[in-house]
Order: structure tokens, then C-alpha cells, then sequence
């Protein structure tokens, strides 16, 4: 199967040819700042199922060595996806840059030890006080 996004401006369009993995949502902290919201909504897919096929030139990157990097429309500001150098063949797409319809729901919430104060979360999605 292939499901389609792009970025909020459209000029980064994408194509993962995959089942997308289970939906996290993280709370932490850095999340929160790079979101403007209360949590960043990804999925895991593998890096090799991930095809740019528009605009690989817009996409930047936030480089926090040894951690997570974040990589954005340098257009826009969309987040597309992360990645951990620790594990170069697994990316985290950010969900709320799909174009397609999905049937799936949020599978857990991590870092909910950290999350903000002013955001209840109301599913019965397993919770994580930091990454299991
Ligand atoms: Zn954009
Ligand atoms: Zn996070």
C-alpha cells in the first residue's frame, strides 16, 4: 500500500509504501517546543519505505547530536519526520502531515511523566511515564 502526505505549504510532498507502525503519541518536553502543542502524534516506519517524492531540497534539519533529529519544511515549518542516529533504519513520520485517510488510533502515549499540566489525556491508550 502507499499512503500520501506533504507539508502544511505543499511543496515537500511523500509516499510511504507500508503499513504504518502503531500511532505514539510523546509528551516529552522537547516534543511540546518543537510542536507548539501538547504532544508530537508519530508513527515508526522503516527508513527504506519512505520515498520524498517532491521537494527533497525544502527539508531541513534540527541536528541534536547523539539524540533526535527533526527534520521540517525550511518553507512551511512542518514537522515530517525524526530520526535517531542510533537507529539510521527507522524513522518517525509525524502523522498530521498525511493526506490519506488511515483506520488506525492511537496505540500509547509516552513520556506522560513529563507531559504539559494543562492537557488531560482522555483515551484509554496505554500511558508510559517515559519511553518503554
Ligand atoms: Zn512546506
Ligand atoms: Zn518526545
Amino acid at each position: 500500500m502507499t499512503i500520501h502526505g506533504s507539508c502544511l505549504c505543499g511543496e515537500i510532498e511523500y509516499q510511504i509504501h507500508d503499513q504504518l507502525g502503531p500511532i505514539i503519541f510523546c509528551h516529552c518536553q522537547r516534543c511540546r517546543k518543537s510542536s507548539g502543542s501538547a504532544f508530537v502524534t508519530s508513527t515508526e516506519i522503516l527508513r527504506s519505505n519512505f520515498e520524498v517524492t517532491k521537494g527533497q531540497d525544502r527539508i531541513k534539519k534540527f541536528d541534536n547530536p547523539g539524540k533526535v533529529d527533526r527534520f521540517f519544511c525550511s518553507h512551511c515549518g512542518s514537522q515530517l519526520y525524526s530520526q535517531r542516529a542510533t537507529t539510521p533504519l527507522i524513522m518517525r513520520v509525524r502523522l498530521g502531515t498525511l493526506d490519506d485517510t488511515i483506520d488506525t488510533k492511537v496505540s500509547s502515549h509516552i513520556y506522560v511523566g513529563s507531559k504539559a499540566e494543562w492537557y488531560d489525556i482522555l483515551d484509554d491508550a496505554t500511558q508510559h511515564q517515559e519511553r518503554p
